[in-house]
């Protein structure tokens, strides 16, 4: 099986206006040389228009959530058609700070996931362990068990990031060896519930350019989903170029 090609995906997440995307995106533009990785921005929602008037040719976007119905009463949501109307091809789903603060259950992030396949759109599944679970050594079974559970009923179209909980925001990163042991186990689960071969598992958690490319450069690591790093484009050239 050939290795797909690497993807940066980039989490703004409750981060800049439409006219701070607009600037960032121009930004990126003068100063992006394309390298060997896809980049995806997931933006806030509001922010997509200015994303797609301005990115450079071949760098996708995307949604940070999505909702789990297609359309009707559900004041505040914004679905997987509209994201795709605006040229989103991605959306986060089961980010761990939804599943915190919005108490998103493994059953409702699957869910999201049928939506945004129902609406074109690839979902990324954020799965991972809080700091509890893998001090008690059940981290590989805690997120395999995640990770069913919140695919169900989804299609192969998917991503998978890896996100371990402890890590995110922390400045903590997971070492090379934790993000490949993962990344195999998931990708043997993937393919234990899939016929397809060639799934991107990303690795996310204090992502950084100097950190990108041992993180990324095992087997089983196909890119990084990038929170912090994400803001600045001179960050965002430093790990596209490291990758
Ligand atoms: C994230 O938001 O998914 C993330 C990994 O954040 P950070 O890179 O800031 O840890």
């Amino acid at each position: 099986v050939s290795r797909p090609r690497p993807l940066l995906a980039l989490n703004w997440k409750l981060n800049k206006t439409p006219a701070e995307a607009a600037a960032w995106a121009a930004d990126l533009a003068a100063a992006l040389t394309p390298g060997a990785a896809e980049l995806a921005v997931l933006a806030p929602a509001i922010d997509l228009p200015a994303l797609a008037a301005g990115l450079p040719p071949g760098v996708a976007y995307g949604g940070q959530d999505v909702s789990r119905h297609g359309a009707g009463a559900y004041t505040g949501e914004i679905s997987a058609a509209m994201l795709r109307n605006v040229g989103a091809t991605y959306v986060i789903v089961g980010h761990s700070e939804r599943r915190e603060y919005h108490s998103e259950t493994d059953a409702v992030v699957a869910a999201k996931a049928r939506q945004a396949q129902a609406g074109g759109l690839t979902p990324i599944v954020c799965v991972g362990e809080r700091l509890d679970v893998r001090e008690r050594g059940e981290h590989v079974d805690f997120t395999l068990d995640q990770l069913r559970a919140s695919t169900e009923g989804v299609g192969e179209n998917l991503i998978v990031a890896y996100e371990p909980v402890w890590a995110i925001g922390t400045g903590r990163t997971a070492t090379a060896d934790d993000a490949e042991e993962m990344a195999a186990a998931i990708r043997g689960a993937l393919e234990g519930l899939y016929t397809a071969r060639d799934f991107r598992v990303l690795y996310g958690g204090s992502v950084k350019p100097d950190n990108i490319a041992s993180l990324c450069a095992r087997p089983n690591v196909d890119g990084a989903l990038v929170g912090g790093a994400s803001l600045k484009v001179t960050d965002v050239i430093g790990l596209n170029d490291a990758l």
